[in-house]
């Protein structure tokens, strides 16, 4: 079982959504992960929606990385829907058990501890003063003169008096009321990087960081995750896009292979093929890490990708210094 939470935790790392999302936890840009309210759709998660395209499938991605064992969540709030409409604006209306009617009239009830003497706080205002009705004594200290006994309500429809309404939930926007019964209500989460994971994630993911800085630092101008047009109109994005020169640039991809198991495969040089095909790059580089297959080799060579294999990410700086160096 451990074994196939951690195929498919290696499998999301190599997801650019994911990549580009776990990104901001490593970098501190999230701590916690939480929903933002929207009256109409209830929670979103704008972040999460920038990454992946759309509010709809910003759920699934989440509860994707949860099953994975990568995120964990908390139980942040409980949205009701309205079962008509599937609205999230709704309102709580308290109403009479007796005609259902929400105008009600809610007060405090007050009681005078020396005559015993209760009734609710409306009636023993005189001005700004407590005066008791049955025995004109001022009430000035609570607890010790009089005590709050709780609340009363009246309503404003049918005169009756109560001291627990019933609940009902408004829809604001097709004004239907419903019940706790036939409302739709759903579980909302925080969510935050597990702990005991960051580490992996930080392997499989920070690889990244290093070899921006050294690229920076080697003249190049870096974006990560970024997009590119090719011929075709379609945007293609790489791990690294990096930059060299001001009158002609020089165009670099590098995007980044890494298996849990003993190679990488094949298919990265595949992918990469494909979008070097449409964007044509002076370069493209695949960092596999820890090592290509033989055919991956073969196909890379055919395609002019440059494969650069590392063990980790301070081999992999290495490896690419190496390769650049030779070239220039
Ligand atoms: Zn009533
Ligand atoms: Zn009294
Ligand atoms: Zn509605």
């Amino acid at each position: 079982m451990k074994k196939t939470g951690k195929t498919k935790r290696a499998e999301l790392y190599t997801d650019r959504n994911t990549q580009a999302f776990l990104g901001k936890f490593l970098s501190g840009e999230i701590r916690e992960l939480e929903p933002v309210y929207d009256p109409k759709l209830g929670y979103r998660y704008p972040v999460v929606e920038a990454i992946v395209g759309d509010a709809a499938k910003a759920e699934d991605f989440l509860n994707r990385l949860c099953e994975a064992g990568i995120l964990e969540r908390r139980l942040y709030d409980k949205i009701i829907y309205c079962p008509k409409c599937g609205s999230a604006n709704i309102s709580i209306h308290y109403c009479c058990p007796y005609c259902k009617s929400f105008n009600i009239q809610k007060s405090s009830l007050i009681e005078h501890v020396k005559c015993g003497y209760m009734d609710i706080e409306k009636n023993f205002l005189k001005g700004n003063k407590l005066i008791c009705p049955k025995c004109h004594e001022q009430l000035e200290k609570l607890d010790v003169d009089y005590r709050q006994a709780g609340t009363w309500c009246t309503c404003k429809n049918c005169s009756k008096n109560f001291d627990i309404p019933i609940n009902t939930h408004f829809c604001r926007d097709c004004h239907v009321d419903s019940t706790f019964e036939d409302a739709v209500i759903k579980d909302v989460y925080n969510y935050s990087l597990k702990e005991e994971i960051r580490e992996e994630v930080a392997v499989g993911w920070v690889v990244i960081e290093p070899i921006s800085l050294f690229l920076r630092e080697n003249g190049f101008e870096v974006e990560s995750h970024a997009f590119l047009e090719g011929k075709s109109g379609a945007n293609h994005m790489f791990d690294i896009v990096a930059y060299k020169g001001d009158v002609k640039r020089e165009v670099s991809v590098i995007d980044l292979a890494i298996s849990t198991e003993d190679t990488v495969p094949e298919q990265p040089v595949i992918a990469l093929f494909a979008k070097i095909f449409d964007v044509s790059p002076d370069n493209a580089y695949l960092i596999a890490i820890p090592e290509m297959n033989e055919n991956g080799k073969k196909m890379a060579g055919l395609y002019n990708i440059k494969v650069v294999e590392a063990k980790n990410q301070k081999e992999a700086v290495k490896a690419l210094k190496d390769k650049l160096l030779k070239k220039e």
